[in-house]
């Protein structure tokens, strides 16, 4: 640009699933020539109206982009040895190709991430299950939304989040369950306290820990850990007794009401019970039960407390379950509503990015896959699922998954049972990593290291929680020789022989495809349908506003689904499903206590980015381990101290905080400090893969027994 130039883009915050529209500016300094970036929030974007969190605000800070600090991969390397990428390349695609001649389809496998744009993860997928004819490619949304995916499947007959942010702000009361929306999603945080303020929204928080989110709330109910089902089971059997059920909604457009309240009977029969099980007052157990079924616009939130334990799915139905009785779905105001984790954890869903569904919403039927097997002309589609992500890991360890490539993400930190993971990445013949970064604790026991494109320098969509689909736009030049995903993976797939059906050359042909593909045969009975763009023309494709799916050829974007009461079971029918509570998922030696994890307000997974910004890096300088001060006091820690804690999968070292934000009995630790920053503290060392829902293949990963010492 010129000297004092300066210009605008459009774009979206990479952080979490709130998906918020950023305006980046690159300004010119007349003095050095030099580009300078600053971001504000974008005023016409659906998710924040302008509104920014302390992490999007520091975007520009976060830009990974200096060399020397912020330690970014610039070239392919091969061996730890720079290399040009037709080399690396070439390497990727002969190692693959010889590893499936050798040992079959299945010996292969991607794992792959939040981060990507959906039209990365659309290749990725078209490659592995129509090229490769394996479904080993999962995702880490494996350990942020697959429960709710499940749910949303065996509920409403697709995965289909039915709401908009909108209902936010007309709801009566909103319940927030596992969910700490005042850091995890911010400026929806926001959202809601401004029509608190505005028109008295009350907010009910069921959550073990008491967050931010907490504070100003109508309610907190810190029940025990992993008890949510019993609370809404008991919330099911309470409506039915008090007749606070829309029997005309239940009759015409829902099947099982009688099998799911039997099984909430028995699990959660009177309050007495619930509040035994729940460890609550059964005055905070009625009073929460009445506000629920006086309320007509109540919207249901959840998050990683739901998901993220060996029940999730089980306990988002129990969730659904009680809108449906109520029929609170698919009206303004009233639903329920799943908070994304990640930026694109909802595109990659769209596109088959869980080794468990096929691309546009589709399944292994064989209508499905002869249907996929048509539109891409692919000689072999996968006929059945592949192994989910830690089936994945334990698959590479016992060498039946001999090549591996790793895209944007870390899981030698962020899986349960890291150790398993590293040992499974050090035994692996072939591991290719694709990342921005050069040194994570993943990337050191890569083979190949591909120097992927990151955010403000590549193009594309990602879809946020209220199913809105945002273009991330490019702003800046790839750093050294970065390429985006969709780009080195169309390349591989070009050089295994399969040149036809990867001849995209650019993200708009990527995004044309995956909407031809959401449409093809589709008569209204899959729910992700953006037919209406799949001839969309590339300067229209840069322009793209932000809107909601489905899209259908000839409709508009709908921002509320189920307004009909149609939904996506073959019968158009919604299923209540039977609930019934589980124990605790491990075992809880006498004196341990229950870790929750969770992340902090300012920093990002595992800190990459965010890492880089000592504004947000000042919030949280480092690890803490929250107890409640009778805990610290019965294990002689104290307050800014030092303590071990040690698990069944390993150990850890964090300073103690004494806390009654704390229930006795429970701990809590940040998840996002890897070897990079303290080797003292990683999460996925201290908790066992062993513990998974046996539906969505989540792992739980907020109730581990830990043992605390002094150190
Ligand atoms: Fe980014 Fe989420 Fe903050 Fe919005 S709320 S600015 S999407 S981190």
């Amino acid at each position: 640009s010129a000297p004092g130039a300066s210009r605008d883009t459009r774009t979206t915050c990479p952080y979490c699933g709130v998906g918020c529209g950023v305006i980046a500016t690159v300004t010119t300094d007349p003095a050095t020539g030099q580009d300078r970036v600053s971001v504000r929030g974008d005023a016409d974007h659906p998710a924040n109206r302008g509104r920014l969190c302390s992490k999007g605000s520091a975007l520009a800070d976060t830009l990974v982009r200096d060399v020397d600090g912020g330690g970014r991969l610039l070239h392919p390397e091969i061996d730890g040895h720079r290399v040009t990428w037709e080399r690396a390349l070439a390497e990727v695609a002969t190692r693959f190709a010889d590893t499936i001649a050798q040992h079959g389809p299945d010996s292969v496998a991607f794992y792959v991430s939040g981060q990507l744009l959906t039209e990365d993860y659309y290749v990725a997928n078209k490659l592995m299950k129509g090229f490769i004819g394996a479904s080993n490619i999962d995702t880490n949304s494996r350990l942020c939304m697959a429960s709710s995916v499940v749910g949303h499947k065996r509920g409403l007959g697709a995965d289909a989040v039915p709401g908009s942010y909108a209902d936010f702000e007309t709801a009566d009361l909103v319940v927030l369950v596992g969910s700490n929306l005042a850091w995890c999603h911010p400026v929806l945080n926001q959202r809601l306290r401004a029509a608190k303020a505005a028109r008295g929204t009350r907010i009910i928080v069921v959550d073990p820990r008491r967050t931010d989110s907490v504070d100003g709330a109508d309610a907190h109910l810190a029940l025990a850990a992993g008890t949510d089902s019993v609370l809404f089971n008991g919330l099911l059997v309470h409506l039915h007794a008090r007749g606070a059920t829309d029997a005309v909604f239940v009759g015409r457009h829902t099947d099982g009401e009688e099998e799911a309240l039997a099984a909430a009977r028995a699990d959660a029969p009177d309050l007495a019970t619930v509040a035994r099980r729940c460890k609550l007052s059964e005055a905070e157990v009625a009073a929460f039960y009445a506000d629920f079924e006086t309320t007509e616009k109540v919207v249901t939130v959840y998050s990683q407390g739901v998901n993220q334990s060996s029940q999730g799915t089980d306990t988002v139905n129990s969730i659904l379950n009680v809108h449906f009785l109520t029929g609170r779905i698919g009206r303004p105001g009233m639903g329920p509503f799943s908070v994304t984790g990640q930026p694109n954890a909802m595109g990659g869903r769209e596109v088959g990015g869980l080794a468990n569904q096929l691309a546009a919403h589709m399944g292994f039927s064989a209508e499905d896959t002869n249907r996929l097997a048509r539109f891409w002309n692919a000689p072999r589609v996968a006929a059945q699922p592949g192994l989910k992500a830690v089936d994945l890991f334990r698959a590479i360890e016992r060498g039946r998954v001999k090549a591996v490539w790793i895209m944007a993400t870390n899981p030698a930190v962020s899986m349960p049972d890291a150790g398993r993971v590293r040992r499974a990445l050090a035994l692996c013949p072939t591991v290719v990593v694709s990342d921005c970064i050069r040194d994570t604790d993943t990337g050191r026991f890569a083979h190949i290291r591909l120097p992927a494109a990151g955010w403000s320098e590549k193009d594309g969509t990602v879809t946020n929680s209220d199913r809105n689909i945002s273009r991330q736009r490019a702003f800046c030049a790839p750093e050294g020789e970065a390429r985006p995903d969709w780009w080195i993976i169309t390349q591989v797939a070009r050089r295994m022989g399969f040149a036809d059906a990867f001849g995209f050359a650019s993200p708009a042909d990527v995004f044309r495809e995956h909407a031809a593909l959401s449409a093809f045969e589709n008569d209204g009975r899959r729910a992700f349908d953006i037919g209406a763009l799949a001839a969309v023309s590339d300067a229209d494709f840069d322009t793209l506003a932000p809107f909601p799916w489905p899209w259908r050829a000839g409709g508009q974007p709908q921002e509320r689904l189920f307004t009909d009461h149609r939904f996506f079971h073959e019968d158009r029918r919604a299923r209540f499903i039977p609930v019934t509570t589980r124990p605790l998922p491990r075992s809880l030696p006498d004196g341990a206590l229950l870790l929750n994890t969770g992340r902090l307000r300012d920093q990002w997974h595992t800190m990459t980015r965010t890492g880089l910004s000592a504004r947000l890096s000042a919030h949280a300088p480092e690890p803490c381990l929250d107890l409640h001060p009778i805990d610290a006091a019965a294990r002689g820690v104290a307050d800014g101290g030092l303590a071990r804690i040690v698990s069944t999968a390993g150990e850890a070292l964090a300073r103690v905080r004494v806390t009654d934000a704390q229930v006795p009995g429970t701990a809590f630790l940040p998840m996002h400090w890897t070897d990079a920053f303290t080797g003292s503290c990683v999460i996925g060392r201290l908790i066992d893969d062993d513990a998974v829902d046996a539906l969505s293949g989540q792992p739980d990963l907020k109730r581990m027994p830990v043992t605390v010492l002094p150190y």
